[in-house]
């Protein structure tokens, strides 16, 4: 809350004063009409700000918040407030996730290029190149001008938009979780199809950013949206627990208790659930009454061998329930989120859920990639994790030069971004698959080369078949043509991928690759429609060095007919023969769209 705003309010005044001011400086105050909470909308972000950056230069946000304020000044939200508290909110999540000044800025500005007369030519001249990426990055594509396709373009020119800066999908994120706040105000139906589209990609996303704080509530608010009266009995159960706060505090105390007995320097704390992990678990398990069980989190002081002194403790303390414990520190999840999760036979019977992580996990766990700008200092450590958590980001878009259509890419990405998942183990290390996976999905997993000449595959010692479904857990070997000693036969062996395994592939990866192979590997006797096809995602290839995209045929079929081709399969030949060089023909296109827009 505004302490300034507290005091003017308590003290009747018009003006916020601070506590011991005498009259004299409350009216010089006046006189100098210094902007205070009440006046000044920036104050509190700015506060939050340098809450977490003391070094940050307020000014430029200021700068960002009246541009942004007289762009949009005269539109409104449909709840009838101001179009300008919308960015306001906006940035003020940003915020408190702890991200860096740039951020804020873009976020301020985020919706002026799309709903006003502000240019992103305009906005990299006031504000620079990062911020113009960052604002062009989350500006939706034309509906009027790409049709039903614009949507999945858009988010295909995000994806891409953030594998260059990650900060595009926070500020999404962002903006649909105010938007998501703020969705009561709009029909049954709208509200409906905003949640439902929010839960499809959104918030994987988020998870798989590792930002659980937005995350939980993004959960919570899609619940509201799509079962709200699930959302009530779930809310109603946890307002009214009784006798819950007693017995944590009780384990909370016993807990400390012993870990002080064993020298574990740790913080010990209840973790509830937040209400949409209570209601799934309550759906998956089939329970009547809301299933919640009692969970607490203790984050120790030291590094990640104390966790497993944690442990001991907790199990030395209370029996451990068989089959719950889980050690995502040697094995982390696919969003690198670290901790012991495991459950034990608390006081009076009732299992009670233990989190057990170092300071810097808990960090990570909660703020996810965000944590590299809410604590900068971190280190080396920090960037390299940070990379290897944007390595599927790079992965996707390197479907995304394969995928003929945004719809295509979009449903790659859905399946990349689904959360059944398992790790097998290949190599001396663990891979993560999607669920149904097969050799062949791993050995593209492992590499291009050892997918396109993998000939068998031994899961748990056993030799299985190509098509066999891995199950979490499994010790698989690839065996390639390549393999100076497989133990097959290489005469007799086919040579690359078999046209049968396009049958039973699950992830998007390896899909991509079997139909890359037999592209390069079909001619001379390519087909026309390969080289239309090819012709089509060369274009792509270029489109995205400029970031950007094409979500229908319309402008590619107006360029081939002001370049004198009689038909757009023509151009795409002509594109595949290079005929005609596909810089040049993306730089019309370009022309050409941003004209018309
Ligand atoms: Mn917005």
């Amino acid at each position: 809350m505004d302490v300034d705003a507290g005091h003017g309010a308590a003290l009747g005044g018009a003006l916020p004063t601070q506590p011991g001011e005498l009259p004299l400086t409350r009216r010089l105050r006046s006189l100098l009409a210094w902007p205070t909470a009440e006046t000044d909308p920036v104050s509190h972000l700015v506060r939050t700000h340098r809450g977490i950056h003391a070094g940050a230069d307020p000014s430029v946000l200021r700068r960002a918040y009246t541009i942004a304020e007289n762009m949009h000044r005269g539109q409104f939200r449909k709840s009838g407030e101001p179009y300008i508290t919308h960015p306001l909110a906006v940035a003020q999540i940003c915020a408190d996730l702890g991200m860096d000044t740039t951020t804020l800025v873009a976020a301020l500005l985020h919706d002026t290029v799309e709903d006003t007369r502000y240019t992103l030519q305009a906005l990299h001249e006031d504000f620079g190149r990062e911020v113009a990426h960052l604002v062009d990055g989350v500006t939706k594509f034309d509906k009027a001008f790409y049709g039903k396709a614009a949507e999945a373009e858009t988010i295909r020119k995000m994806i891409i938009a953030a594998g260059r800066d990650v900060r595009v999908l926070i500020i999404k994120l962002a903006d649909r979780l105010h938007n998501m706040r703020t969705l009561g105000v709009r029909s049954a139906a709208s509200r409906e199809r905003i949640a439902r589209k929010t839960e499809e990609v959104l918030i994987p996303l988020c998870d798989r950013l590792g930002i659980q704080t937005l995350k939980r509530e993004l959960d919570d608010v899609v619940l509201l949206h799509l079962h709200p009266e699930e959302h009530a009995r779930i809310a109603r159960h946890v307002h009214d627990r009784p006798g819950w706060d007693a017995y944590l505090e009780d384990v909370v105390a016993q807990v400390r208790v012993a870990l002080r007995r064993n020298r574990v320097d740790a913080d010990v704390s209840p973790r509830p659930r937040h209400l949409y992990s209570i209601w799934k678990d309550t759906v998956a398990g089939g329970h009547s009454s809301p299933y919640d069980l009692p969970r607490i989190a203790i984050v120790v002081d030291g590094p990640a061998t104390d966790c497993y002194a944690a442990l001991g403790s907790v199990h030395g303390l209370w029996r451990p329930v068989p089959g719950r414990f889980k050690d995502y520190i040697a094995s982390p999840k696919n969003n690198l989120y670290r901790s012991l999760h495991t459950s034990v036979c608390g006081p009076k019977d009732r299992t009670v859920e233990v989190l057990i992580r170092t300071e810097e996990m808990h960090r990570s766990a909660e703020y996810g990639i965000a944590a590299d700008y809410r604590f900068p200092r971190a280190g080396g450590g920090a960037a390299a994790a940070r990379d290897e958590q944007l390595a599927w980001l790079h992965r996707v878009l390197d479907w995304e030069q394969d995928a003929a259509d945004p719809a295509q890419f979009l449903e790659s990405l859905r399946c990349d971004l689904s959360e059944s998942q398992i790790q097998v183990f290949a190599d001396g290390r663990q891979v993560v698959l999607p669920a149904g996976a097969t050799p062949v999905d791993l050995a593209y997993e492992l590499g291009t080369d050892r997918g396109d000449h993998c000939l068998a595959a031994r899961i748990n010692g056993r030799l299985a078949p190509l098509s066999s479904e891995l199950e979490e857990g499994d010790v698989v070997e690839i065996f390639t043509e390549n393999d100076a000693d497989n133990g097959f036969e290489a005469e007799t062996a086919p040579r690359g991928p078999r046209r049968e395994w396009l049958g039973f592939v699950k992830s998007p990866q390896a899909q991509m690759q079997i139909n890359r192979w037999f592209a390069e590997h079909t001619e001379p006797g390519i087909s026309i429609s390969d080289k239309v096809r090819l012709g089509r995602a060369t274009i792509g290839l270029a489109l995205r060095q400029h970031n950007r995209g094409l979500a229908s045929d319309l402008p590619l079929l107006r360029l081939s007919e002001e370049l004198g081709y009689p038909d757009l399969e023509t151009l795409l030949v002509a594109v595949f023969d290079r005929v005609i060089e596909p810089d040049e023909v993306v730089r019309q296109l370009i022309d050409l769209v941003d004209h018309r827009q």
